[in-house]
Parts: structure tokens; sequence; C-alpha cells
């Protein structure tokens, strides 16, 4: 073959492979207009009156800081959450290298959490770091470690329809109370470039304050969490706990030298990663909520961000480390 061919089957590459990648962009984009148009239809009613706890303890099982040596970090996200009536595991963590025991159940043993005081699981959203992997997430289901341990006798919620062997899994798409003063705002859906996700917060009423909003990943976007909140419940938002996906200027997850969370989960595409802008307009909006608690996880929020906030919010602020409690109430 010479030379000239060689350059001519190049070019003809080439220009299949832009085809190919302006036929992804232009899908991507139109799914971001419909799910934007969805969001702009929906008018949830509001929930009913579903009680309040007095006391309200968060204690970090899996994220990206620790408090202490002898507990294990990832890019992943688990609390344990007390109310009154009710002991909440919130997400399941990542367990990257497939470890056995998986970071969540290390850090519960070294914590001293037994998995017997928790009641209730529940599931913000059905990506990886937060359901113990990807190989759970493609079977449809969820894992605190490489084995799938004895559920049987908790209340599971998630928002999308997921299984669990001998155990029944509650899916509750919309703002639904899941115990007493604890229910999910419901489900928000966000068009990521690698596909569409739905994310529930988990808001917590807490007696003579209002609610602590806790937030797996954020994909939802702050202004939809709030916005949501308020459509669904009467009480103030009295704190915000967990990640809300500010990777800037980086994220913490890296695959063939890209940053994933940065370029990929932007909602906008990867022309349009999520820019300091943004997060600069949304901390002024939180902030005219004026929150009594806000505290950040590192696991797709950046430690600029976490800087950023903690100087904005200041004696309101505080960090998220495993193994660090967060006393809302006692
Ligand atoms: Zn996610
Ligand atoms: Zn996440």
């Amino acid at each position: 073959m010479n030379i000239k061919r060689i350059l001519v089957l190049c070019l003809v590459l080439l220009a299949m492979l832009m085809g190919l990648m302006s036929y992804f962009v232009m899908a991507f984009l139109q799914n971001v207009k419909e799910v934007e148009s969805e969001w702009l239809k929906d008018s949830p009613t509001k929930i009913q009156p579903f009680g309040s706890t007095k006391t309200l303890s968060i204690l970090p099982l899996v994220n990206w800081h620790t408090s202490g040596d002898n507990l294990k970090g990832e890019a992943g996200v688990s609390y344990l959450i007390k109310t009154d009536t009710q002991t909440i595991l919130f997400d399941v963590g990542f367990n990257q290298k497939g470890e056995s025991p998986s970071p969540l159940q290390y850090n519960m043993s070294e914590l001293s959490v037994n998995l017997s005081d928790v009641d209730t699981v529940f599931l913000s959203h059905h990506h990886l770091d937060h359901s113990g992997g990807q190989s759970w997430v493609n079977q449809n289901t969820f894992s605190l470690g490489v084995e799938q341990v004895d559920l049987s006798s908790k209340k599971i919620y998630s928002n999308t329809k997921i299984e669990y062997p001998n155990a029944s899994v509650t899916a509750i798409p919309q703002a639904t109370a899941i115990g007493l003063g604890a229910a999910s705002i419901g489900g928000i859906d966000r068009q990521l470039f690698m596909g569409r996700i739905t994310e529930q917060a988990l808001a917590i009423n807490v007696e003579g304050k209002g609610l602590v909003l806790i937030v797996g990943c954020g994909h939802q976007t702050l202004p939809k969490i709030l916005t949501r909140t308020q459509q669904v419940f009467d009480q103030p938002i009295y704190g915000l706990v967990g990640d809300l996906h500010y990777p800037v200027p980086e994220g913490r997850l890296r695959f063939l030298g890209m940053n994933l969370q940065r370029l990929f989960a932007s909602g906008q595409g990867p022309h349009a990663p999520i820019d300091q802008a943004t997060i600069d307009k949304e901390i002024e909006m939180l902030k005219k909520l004026n929150p009594a608690l806000v505290a950040l996880g590192g696991h797709d929020t950046s430690d600029e961000v976490i800087e950023l906030f903690s100087q904005e919010f200041k004696k309101a602020y505080q960090h998220v480390r495993v193994g660090k409690w967060i006393v809302v109430a006692q």
C-alpha cells in the first residue's frame, strides 16, 4: 500500500470517528434536554407529616478522609445515621480493591459498629462507589463486602428497582417517609455523559431545628436538592451533610489519565466540565438559607472546595471524616 492510500484510509477513519463522537454528543444533549424539561414539569405533592427525632448523630463509615490511621479511606460513601428510633446504614461504600473485609466492614469493626444494630439500609443511587462495586451494580444489587451478608431482618430502600438475596428492597421513587422523622426527598434524575442516574437524598427532621439533608454523591445538583426539599417538606433546612459533586480543579477518580468525575459527570458533557463559577453561585444559594450545619465529604468534592466551604460557612462547617461523629442533637 502506498503512502497516498494510507493517508486516505487514515482520513476516512478519522471522519468516521468524528461522526461517531458527534452522534454520541448529540444524543447526550437531547437526553439532557429531556431530563431538564421533565424536571420543570415536575410538581411533587407535599409529604404527609412524618414526625421528628430529638436526637441525630451521623458517623461517616466510608469516605475519602479518615480521622485516624487505623481507618480505611476510599472514594466511596457510607454513613451510619442514628435517630431516636432508627439506625440507618446510608450507602455501602465502593470496595474498589475488592478487599475482604471491605473498607466498610473494616471501618465498622474498628469503630465497634455492629451490623445487628442497623435496622434500615438506605441507598442514595445505584453507582459503583455507593453500592459496593461495579460487579454488584451489573447484577442489579449491592453488597457490603465481597459476599452478600444476611440483611433479611432490615428494611431496605432504593429509588430504583434492585434486588437482594432473601431480603425485600422497597423501591421509593417519590418522596417517602422511611421512619419517624426520616424521609427520602425523592429521586431526581440527572443525565450524565456516562448515562442517566436517579439519586435521592435523606431528610431527617430534628425537633426544634428542622431538616438535615444527607446527600450521597450530589448528582442531583444543589439547586435541585434545595428546590425539591422546599416543594415536599414544610420544615426549614437546618443542615446538609454529604458530597455535592464538586471535583474542581480535579476529582479523585482517574482512568487512562482522564479525570472521570470532572469530565463525565458535569451534566453538560466533557466539553463543559463543572467549573468554579457554578460552585461560587451555589455557595451563595446555600448561604441564603443560613444553615446551622454544613459538612462536606471528600468523596467527589476536592480538598480546594472543602477548604472554600470551611471558610464560607465558618462555625457551621464540619469536615466529613471516617470515624468522626457529626452530632446534630443529643
Ligand atoms: Zn454517583
Ligand atoms: Zn459517588
